[in-house]
């Protein structure tokens, strides 16, 4: 019998790796899309469904249209520096989002993925386990950790097949041009096309353990393949600093190509993040297949094809 998937926030980077994953195992799947997302991409193949998670009315009726076998939760106010300037609506997706995914998903028996967050645990030192403490220092990451504790608290009350995946940072092509990585791509590529001369970056004594998200969209659905419900922690293990990044990107001599800016510093900032996914390498037999310097070559590499587009369109234009 073919199963039938459903994802929130299938527009996003995510939502596209893991709505190639699905249909090339032959699942029926439908993606939720916000009106205000309409024009993004969508992934090809998938039926869209328009909604908002954060209508509880809605994700009910959704449930009831398409009943899933499984949902990917997925949508969310994900950037960390914009949670500052909108802790409210960063809530209202991320929590009573989750919440009203949660009771639709239990009502239709749907099994869940929770998409949650290194973020969680914010300077808790590292390798970090599904055990370790959180101590979330953005109102983006204490609204994903009340979350994941809702979903443990559904998993363990009523029963429910809720996973969570705690993702560490994961890019690629696909990835919004907010982020620290797509912007460093977007920027050599213009550097290297001619179009200007200088990166500016706020707080770069910063690492991260970036992994590629298609990657990590397998381990998603591997969680929902177990006998058991549990927590993961999905990352790469290896930290590497924004300077590996540019050193990766650009080459060794980076620096003369990046200024500092203080106004785009968080008034609270994640030092360094690695995480220890011993328990998804060993219960889910996953493990990360892209190296972190195929992962920036090919941002940088899609970034100027993209650039190369652009340009040719203009010069059609003209
Ligand atoms: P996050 O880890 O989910 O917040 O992912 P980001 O890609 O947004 O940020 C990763 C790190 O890069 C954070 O520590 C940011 O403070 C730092 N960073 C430094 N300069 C920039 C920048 O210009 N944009 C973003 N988004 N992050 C930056």
């Amino acid at each position: 019998m073919q199963r039938t998937a459903l994802i929130t926030g299938a527009a996003g980077q995510d939502g596209h790796y893991l709505a190639e994953l699905l249909l090339e195992r032959d699942y029926r799947v439908f993606g939720l899309i916000r009106r205000s997302s309409q024009g993004k991409s969508v992934p090809p193949g998938i039926e869209v469904v328009e909604g908002d998670v954060t209508d509880a009315g809605g994700m009910m009726r959704l449930f009831r249209q398409t009943q899933p076998d499984e949902v990917y939760h997925l949508a969310a106010q994900s950037h960390v520096g914009l949670s500052f300037d909108l802790p409210r609506p960063t809530f209202e997706v991320n929590t009573l989002g989750c919440i009203n995914v949660l009771e639709a998903a239990r009502l239709y028996g749907a099994r869940m993925f929770q998409a949650s967050t290194s973020e969680m645990y914010g300077n808790s030192g590292g390798p970090l386990t599904e055990t370790s403490p959180f101590r979330p220092v953005s109102p983006y990451g204490s609204s994903k950790l009340a979350a994941h504790q809702l979903c443990w608290q559904f998993r363990r009350g009523y029963g429910q097949f809720v996973s969570c995946g705690i993702m560490f940072n994961h890019e690629s092509p696909r990835r919004g041009v907010d982020f620290v990585t797509q912007k460093i791509a977007t920027g050599v590529a213009r550097i290297q096309a001619g179009y200007e001369e200088q990166i500016v970056l706020g707080n770069i004594e910063v690492a991260r353990d970036w992994s590629h998200a298609r990657d990590c969209m397998r381990a998603a659905w591997l969680m929902l393949q177990q006998d058991q419900p549990d927590d993961f922690v999905v990352a790469s293990g290896t930290p590497h600093t924004i300077g590996d990044f540019l050193a990766a990107a650009w080459g060794p001599d980076w620096r003369r190509i990046v200024t500092t800016d203080e106004a785009l510093y968080r008034p609270i900032e994640v030092r360094t993040l690695c995480g220890d996914s011993s328990s998804a390498r060993q219960v889910l037999g996953w493990q990360p297949e892209i190296t972190f310097e195929s992962l920036v070559r090919e941002m940088v590499s899609a970034a100027a094809s993209r650039l190369k587009r652009q340009e040719t369109r203009t010069d059609g234009d003209a």
